[in-house]
């Protein structure tokens, strides 16, 4: 993958397994969001091979993609002039085609999983940014998606609000979905993922549970990474 002249992304080999989550670590600039951005195709990459359940993410129709891969953003990207139960049902009524009362009912329910049934008449302006997240989470899981992608999606929160986004995410991962969450978090990865990827210059250094990659890295790279961020 590439970006003009920039090869970022240099040869990337990962495989994730249905129900599990994997936490992709690193330096700023190691290719982290790039390659969460060639999964759902944000970017094109230039060469090689994404599969999703055998199918490839490379030939795939944008609106099937949109269907079976979700993403979170670091800043929400809600519509603003739009109520969170909007936000929630747009997708549905506009990628899935979904009748707007299916739609309706299917939104409330997530809405409610997140904790925010009494905020569904809201528009994003008017949520906390802990909020917000819960309903671009909301929005995700409505879509029922094979997997959804997370892009360091509390690093714009005030700190008060991560633990209870981190806590979300971690439950959905206790209940089987599958995740890919590039983070900082590293509590949260060694708590909660079951593969954890560093990545670094644009290439996989090391994968492996959180306690190999936490107790026992092997790279030096990965270790001077891990005396700076913890
Ligand atoms: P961070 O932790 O800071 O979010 P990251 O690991 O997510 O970093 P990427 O955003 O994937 O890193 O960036 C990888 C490389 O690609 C960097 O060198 C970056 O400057 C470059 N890059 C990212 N987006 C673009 C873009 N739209 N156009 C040109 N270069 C880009
Ligand atoms: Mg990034």
């Amino acid at each position: 993958m590439a970006y003009g002249e920039l090869d970022v992304l240099k040869g990337v080999d990962l495989t994730v397994r249905p129900g599990s989550v994997t936490c992709i670590i690193g330096p700023s600039g190691s290719g982290k969001s790039t390659l969460l951005r060639c999964l759902n195709r944000l970017v094109e990459p230039k060469g090689g091979t994404l599969l999703l359940d055998g199918d490839s993410i490379l030939a795939m129709k944008p609106e099937t993609l949109r269907r079976r891969v979700g993403m979170v953003f670091q800043h929400f990207n809600l519509f603003p002039d739009h109520t969170a139960l909007d936000n929630v049902m747009l997708s549905l009524t506009r990628i899935k085609h979904m009748p707007r009362g299916e739609a309706e009912r299917i939104a409330k329910a997530r809405l409610a999983d997140v904790g925010l049934a009494s905020r569904q008449h809201h528009r994003p302006g008017g949520l906390s940014g802990g909020q917000q997240q819960r309903v671009a989470i909301a929005r995700a899981l409505a879509m029922e998606p094979e997997v959804i992608l997370f892009d360091e999606v509390t690093s714009a929160l005030d700190p008060e609000l991560v633990k209870g986004v981190l806590n979300l995410m971690a439950d959905l991962g206790g209940r089987g979905m599958t995740m890919v969450v590039v983070t900082h978090e590293m509590g949260f990865a060694r708590r909660v993922a079951d593969q954890v990827v560093f990545m670094d210059e644009g290439r996989v250094v090391e994968a492996g549970t959180p306690a190999q990659i936490f107790d026992d890295p092997q790279s030096p790279r990965l270790r001077r990474f891990l005396a700076e961020v913890l």
